[in-house]
This record gives structure tokens, sequence and C-alpha cells, in this order.
């Protein structure tokens, strides 16, 4: 099928990769002129594993191609998808420019019918909000041509994208029309082989989908975060909690680790809109606000266990930080817990010495160069001339390393872990004061 994908972010570039290699024939279209021209020379703007062989085979045969020209992009397109970014308002509600600037180009070079997909994360409503948007503009065009716009959420996870996409759990369909409903049933048909993963269902339940499931997520990590606060209070181990309510296949192990809170591009914002929204229909959504509100602190643990270390004398001390994304394997710093600490810490008067494998550039592009920011080419590097090290995401690379020379390098030999990477016994051995996330300190 000819398909148009509008936006090549994770969620644009990652589908059309996916889709074009199975044979669709995909153009995807995006503003940033700087991103098209560095995907039409081979150059993946983002870290996404697998995907840079999958774009650079696909675009070779022709079946992925790269365009800022929005107008070829919707008259190429039986299918289009909008993919493009939704970021929190100032009120916390999901910024939608983005989604009705492509309404409406849509509606200014629309020539045949077509099917309208949108992958963003929108808030209860908008598929309405396109169709009027699209009606509009054709009207003003003197134009009445058929479409349908379907809520597709996508619930792929950032550092394991192409998989999701090549085999989803799930492919959630909002929408009431019979034609819309066959068209995504060919689109989808080779990734929907094994059982029907399609869950058609109505429009407003589809957006609200995807809101519940992040939702879902971000309830499942403060809860741990609330707990692991209440065992450290109270000289109990979160970990081997976890442990013991993960056993309950009710609860099941997955998403209940305790850290220094979820960041990303999602969790909180959507987290937010949601509370925006249920505020707007008038309901007040203790929970969710409950949510928000653990992770905001839970993103300060770090800082506030540090400022205590050091009886609030911060000025002047170094700080290593290992991790800068806001999870192992991607490069996205949205919102990212390491933001929060490194940004308290500067305040405070210290300065920063961080190493991440991959996210180092994007944390050059969001801080630029600035004195108390030193950013090391290895986990080691950062600690020379450091008083202590904040651990804050769990990359592979962490998970065993050489605590002799961290004791040799680190002056005050304190590690703060904001992700749980060691038994406490192991780093203590090595003469290091190692202090985790509901957790005893060993002695
Ligand atoms: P992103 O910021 O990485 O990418 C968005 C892209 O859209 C950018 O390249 C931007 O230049 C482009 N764009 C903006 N306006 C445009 C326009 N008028 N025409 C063409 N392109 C335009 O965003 P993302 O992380 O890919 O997220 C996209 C949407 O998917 C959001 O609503 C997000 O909530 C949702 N989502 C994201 C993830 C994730 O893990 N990142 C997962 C599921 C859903």
């Amino acid at each position: 099928m000819k398909v148009t994908v509008f936006g090549t972010g994770y969620v644009g570039l990652v589908q059309g990769a996916v889709l074009a290699d199975v044979g669709h024939e995909v153009l995807c279209v995006d503003v940033d002129e700087a991103k098209v021209q560095a995907l039409r020379a081979g150059r993946i703007p983002i870290y996404e594993p697998g995907l840079q062989p999958l774009v650079a085979d696909n675009a070779a045969l022709g079946r992925l191609r790269f365009t800022t020209d929005a107008a070829e992009g919707v008259r190429h397109a039986e299918v289009l998808f909008l993919a493009v970014g939704t970021p929190p308002g100032e009120d916390g509600s999901a910024d939608l420019r983005h989604v009705l600037a492509v309404a409406r180009t849509v509606a200014q070079h629309m020539d045949k019918p077509l099917c309208i997909v949108n992958k963003s994360t929108v808030p209860v409503g908008t598929a309405d909000r396109v169709a009027a948007t699209v009606r509009e503009g054709l009207a003003a065009r003197g134009l009445e041509l058929e479409f349908n716009v379907v809520s597709n959420p996508e619930f792929l996870k950032e550092g394991a994208a192409v998989a999701d996409c090549q085999r989803p759990d799930r492919i959630v369909i909002g929408t009431d029309s019979a034609r819309a409903e066959r068209q995504l049933r060919e689109l989808y048909a080779p990734f929907n082989r094994n059982r029907d993963k399609l869950l058609v269902m109505d429009v407003r339940s589809a957006e609200l989908t995807k809101y519940a499931a992040n939702a879902m997520l971000a309830t499942k990590i403060s809860f741990m975060n609330e707990m692991a606060n209440l065992a450290e209070q109270l000289g109990a181990d979160i970990e081997a909690v976890r442990q013991g309510i993960g056993s309950d296949p009710r609860i099941g192990y997955h998403f209940i680790y305790p850290g220094a809170g979820y960041g990303g591009s999602c969790f909180p914002k959507d987290v937010q809109a949601l509370i925006h929204t249920a505020h707007s229909v008038g309901l007040r959504p203790v929970v969710l606000e409950a949510v928000e509100q653990r992770n905001a602190a839970q993103q300060r643990v770090l800082f506030e266990r540090i400022r205590a270390h050091y009886e609030g004398q911060l000025q002047g001390k170094v700080i290593a930080l290992w991790g800068l994304a806001f999870k192992p394997n991607t490069d996205d710093m949205r919102a990212a817990p390491s933001r929060t600490l490194m940004e308290a810490l500067w305040v405070a008067g210290a300065s920063v010495q961080a190493h991440d494998p991959v996210a180092m550039e994007e944390a050059r592009r969001l801080y630029g160069e600035r004195p108390d920011l030193r950013l090391c080419a290895s986990p080691l590097q950062a600690l020379e001339g450091a008083d202590a090290l904040a651990i804050v995401t769990e990359w592979k690379a962490f998970r065993v390393p050489d605590f002799a020379r961290m004791a040799e390098l680190l002056r005050d030999r304190a590690v703060f872990d904001g992700r749980n990477l060691y038994p406490p016994e192991l780093p203590a051995r090595y003469g290091l004061h190692y202090v985790s996330i509901g957790r005893p300190v060993p002695a």
C-alpha cells in the first residue's frame, strides 16, 4: 500500500521503516530539513537498536523515501499516518499544534479519498477535531472528499522500538468505519499472522487506551517508589519486597523496580495530560495526581541524598554521573531524572562529570558547553577527580564495574545508586559508602 508518515521521530521513523520492510511504499515527511537531509544521506538522527540497517536497506530498495514536501506526502498516500510530537502545553494539556497543522496540510493537498491514521498520543476527542479541521479545509477549497480519521495509538518502547513495531502485543484501531478497518487490516496483515492482534473499538476508547496504558505503568513505578521510601524508614529491603510481591501472578515482576523516578517523552507528559483531561470534565483524578507528585519527589531523591551526605555544602563538589538517557538503549533525555539531578547540583554549586554510552551528544545539544558539565569518554574517566558518583540509568555497561578502581578514584568513596544495580554488601566490601533506593546502607 502507499503510505505516508508525517513526523520522522522515534515513532514515525520506526513505523515507516517497519512498514516499508514488509513491502509497503512509504514516504516520510518532516518539517525539519536537517533531519530529512540526514535521513536521505543514510544518517539516523536518533539511537534506536536495529533501525540503521532497516532504514538503509529499505531506502536502497526505493520503498522508503524522505521529503519535506508535504503536498507530495499527501498525494502519495492511501493511508496517511500522523506521528508528530504532542508535547506538554504550559497547563499540562497535550499541545496539538503539530497534529492540527498536519490536518490543515492534508486538507490543502488532498485530491482523493484518504484514511488518516493518528499514531500520536492525543486526548480523547482529537480525532473529531482533526476530522473537523480537514472538513473545513476541504470546504474552503469547495471540495467534498471521503476520508476517515482513525485512532491507532503506538505502544512501542524506546530502545526496543523496531522489535515492538515488528511484533506488537496488540494493534489498537479506533474507528467506526468498516472501510477504514479493512484498509488497516490489509496494511497490518504482515504483523498479524500469529493471532488476531487487532483490537477494533470506537475512536474515543482507542484514544483513552493509550493514556490508560501509560498511566498504569507510571502508577506501578510510583507505587514501588513509595514502598521503597517506606522500606527505608522501616528498615526493610525493597528488593526483597519486590520479589515477594512479584511472585504473585496478579502482580507480576514487570515494571515494579524502584528507582530515581520515571522520565522520558511519554510518561510524565501523558500522566499530566490525562490529569488535565480529567479536570476538564470536572473529575479530580486523585490517583494520577499522587502518581505525578510521587514522581516529582522521586526525581529529587538522589540529589537530596547527596546534599544530606555533604550536609548541604555542595559548593565546589564534583559529582560523577553514570547515565544521562532516561532509560537504557536510547539517547532520549526528555524529562530524564539525570536532568533533574544535574540541574539541582548546578544550582547548589557542584559540577558534574557524566558518562553515557549513547546520550552524550544529546546532552551537548541540550546544555551546550558549560564549565560545570564535563562529558567523559568512559565510566571510569567520569570518576577521575570526582568526589562521589550518582548512577541514574541502568545501562548494562555499569552493571559489573571495577569497584576497587572506583574506590581509588572517588575522593569521598561515596556512590548514590538510583537504580539498585548492586547487592549493597559488594561495593561496601571495597570501602565504598553505598546508598541505594529502599535498601539499608551497609555499615
Ligand atoms: P519526536 O519529537 O521524536 O518526533 C516528532 C517529529 O515530528 C519531529 O521530527 C518533528 O520535526 C516532526 N514534525 C512536527 N511537526 C510536523 C509537521 N507539521 N509535519 C511533519 N513533521 C512534523 O516525537 P516521538 O517521540 O516520535 O512521538 C510522536 C508521538 O508519538 C507523540 O505524540 C508521542 O507521545 C507518541 N508516542 C511516542 C512514543 C515514544 O516512545 N517516543 C511511544 C508511543 C507514542
